[in-house]
């Protein structure tokens, strides 16, 4: 079965290594590159020789690495930015224009917020929120011709979990782009297989783990040449990439209209080192999966009055039953405290000894931080409550350390609350 951890690690350990030469991946840092002749030139610029033209538009290490990521989540092709901010505003900003509308379903990372509701907004770019259960609004909103349809395989740090595939149902049969952002959940969910088009990723997190490779990239499907939702009229000015790029008509849509004139490219020292991160992947998540719930079980036991831990694998959370039906092995490295008070947070973190603070999520280490006072500290508290931000949230990304050390730390540190 293709989800299962051991072919993901085939899959991944084979594809980063080579068979011959250098069997770790080259790094080719050359912002430019050399032509044969004006006319191999041209046939470059023209697309027709697939040879490197320009760093800016990419190079042969982000290559390599955009093609181990398109295998990994079953699509077509990818495309390497300098972070998953990037990765969120190369398929935006490639994909609409002023005039458009956005629909956005759930709580978003707070960078995807503010991409859509301040700079997306600021370029003429509409947009509207529901929570993940409200299909007749998701319906009204689709048959009234939004655009594009944004959302995470898991709310960071709602941890609410969607239903991908009747969401993706939705926009089939409404010919409306399907964007899903499955940063928190490489290997768990494979949205392009459900019917999303585009899988971003912030490859800073789980991808990479060791927090030493900023990075982003965008995976896409296919695009059938003769019957695609891409070929609606709402699409038009998309048609003519349909027309002359086929199948991979993602690739220039983004490279033209976003990589080119606005340069979120990755570069290669960054993607050589996100593919070190890919090598042990599967491995991690796979042990990362389990500790989370085995945390969130021991502080669920064990945790005085007035703090609660939340995870989709405890029966008490509102998600638990789509957490065994569609994320079998998982739904990634995050759990939350509810401390009731920022004060009372503060003094949990304050007295953590193995976790480390910081903004990060999907690393090797355990990571905790206060939400409010961070992240979304210049949210509206209307905001903030639909993005699932309380007072008092602490969000938690669960490391490689042993699962009971990592809750004897959070059960002390409770204590001092
Ligand atoms: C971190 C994160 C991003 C942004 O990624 P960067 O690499 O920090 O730009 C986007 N979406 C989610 C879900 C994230 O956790």
């Amino acid at each position: 079965m293709q989800y299962d951890f051991d072919y993901f690690n085939t899959l991944l350990v084979q594809n980063v290594g080579s068979k011959t030469g250098p069997i770790a991946p080259t790094v080719v840092p050359s912002a430019a590159f050399g032509y044969e002749s004006a006319e191999e030139a041209e046939g470059i610029f023209s697309g027709e020789v697939t040879k490197p033209l320009y760093a800016r538009v990419g190079n042969p290490t982000n290559g390599k690495l955009e093609s181990i990521v398109a295998k990994m989540e079953g699509g077509f092709g990818a495309i390497a930015t300098a972070s998953g901010m990037g990765a969120l505003s190369m398929v935006t900003t490639a994909l609409l224009k002023s005039g458009d509308e956005v629909l956005c379903v759930g709580g978003f990372f707070g960078g995807t917020y503010t991409l859509v509701n301040e700079t997306l907004k600021r370029f003429g770019v509409a947009n509207t929120f529901c929570g993940i259960e409200d299909f007749d609004y998701m319906e009204e909103k689709l048959a009234s011709g939004v655009k594009m349809v944004l959302m995470e395989s898991v709310g960071n740090p709602s941890l609410r979990l969607p239903d991908i595939k009747r969401i993706a149902d939705l926009c089939s049969h409404y010919e409306t782009l399907l964007v899903v952002d499955n940063t928190a959940t490489p290997l768990l969910v494979r949205p392009l297989d459900m019917g999303a088009d585009i899988v971003v990723h912030s490859s800073t997190k789980n991808m990479s783990g060791h927090s030493a490779a900023l990075g982003g990239i965008a995976v896409f499907r296919a695009v059938s040449p003769e019957n695609d939702k891409l070929l609606n009229a709402k699409y038009a000015d998309l048609h003519k990439f349909v027309k002359k790029a086929g199948k991979k008509a993602f690739i220039p849509i983004c490279k033209k209209r976003a990589i080119r004139d606005m340069g979120m490219t990755a570069n290669a020292f960054g993607s050589f080192l996100t593919m070190l991160g890919l090598e042990t992947l599967a491995l991690r998540v796979e042990r990362v999966n389990r500790s989370v719930a085995k945390v969130a079980a021991l502080l669920d036991a064990s945790l005085p009055e007035g703090i609660e831990v939340n995870h989709p694998s405890l029966s008490k959370s509102e998600d638990h039953d789509r957490y065994k039906s569609d994320f079998a092995n998982g739904c990634g490295p995050l759990l939350t405290l509810e401390c009731g008070t920022p004060e009372r947070a503060f003094r949990l973190l304050d007295a953590l000894k193995l976790v480390t603070l910081t903004a990060n999520i999907g690393d090797n280490r355990t990571l905790a931080l206060h939400m409010q006072s961070t992240i979304y500290s210049d949210f509206s508290e209307e905001d903030r409550r639909f993005n699932g931000v309380t007072d008092g949230l602490i969000r938690v990304s669960i490391g490689l350390e042993d699962p009971e050390m990592i809750a004897e730390d959070f059960l002390q540190a409770a204590e001092a609350v």
